[in-house]
């Protein structure tokens, strides 16, 4: 069972499904298709992702590109179906930092043969997740800049303002689509930068002032 630690208390939750959002920031959708989406687009990683700070991610060995994804993440404290806007922004218990590990080879060919990502998205140490900054101590204004620094170089850097849906539309539209339950997690997108990750790569992922996340590559 993977859980989701929240900083500077004892709520710890198992956590459930993830729900990853692809195509939210416009710089990265230029660097890919360019087709802007009219609604988020959705994908799920299983919770047998996940990894913390500290921990190794590992090539699956099946293909060859393995990219890191940096990410404002999001966890769920409530069960919510439908929500409006202020319900949805009360289900969200935090805020983290995340990695959507891709193989982005394999999704590409699967792409273009109209297949499910799930083999280039879903493989075990693929979802890196910081503790979460309680939504009670932090309010989240949009203006945190989100980075990802691979041995030393940044590589990422964008202001979460650039996000094409926001953290609580996104709450609001997945809710709509499914019932959103406590001890979920909702990665909402990477900006521009995506790349390859090597065997010895030292990887750090941050959000100012909400979390910091680093990890190796096996
Ligand atoms: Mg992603």
């Amino acid at each position: 069972m993977k859980e989701a630690r929240v900083k500077n208390s004892d709520k710890i939750l198992s956590i459930g499904k993830i729900v990853c959002v692809g195509k939210n920031y416009m710089d990265h959708i230029k660097e890919f298709d360019g087709e802007i989406p009219e609604k988020p687009v959705l994908f799920l990683k299983p919770p047998s992702a996940v990894i913390y700070n500290g921990g190794k991610i590992i090539h699956p060995g099946y293909a060859n590109d393995l990219q890191y994804e940096a990410e404002l993440i999001l966890l769920i404290k409530a069960s919510i179906k439908n929500a409006l806007p202020d319900e949805a922004e009360k289900a969200i218990a935090g805020y983290g930092v995340g990695i959507d590990a891709t193989m982005r080879d394999e999704q590409f060919n699967l792409k273009k043969r109209g297949l499910p990502w799930t083999t280039s998205k879903c493989f075990d140490t693929s979802a890196p997740i910081s503790d979460f900054i309680s939504s009670e101590d932090y309010h989240l204004t949009l203006e945190e800049e989100l980075s990802l620094i691979q041995n030393g170089t940044v590589k990422q850097k964008e202001s979460l303002k650039k996000m094409i849906f926001p953290p609580v539309s996104l709450v609001q539209y997945i809710s709509s689509v499914m019932t959103l339950e406590k001890g979920d997690i909702i990665f909402t997108g990477t900006p521009a930068g995506v790349g390859n990750m090597y065997s010895g790569d030292k990887i750090t992922a941050e959000i100012t002032g909400i979390a910091k996340l680093d990890v190796t590559v096996e």
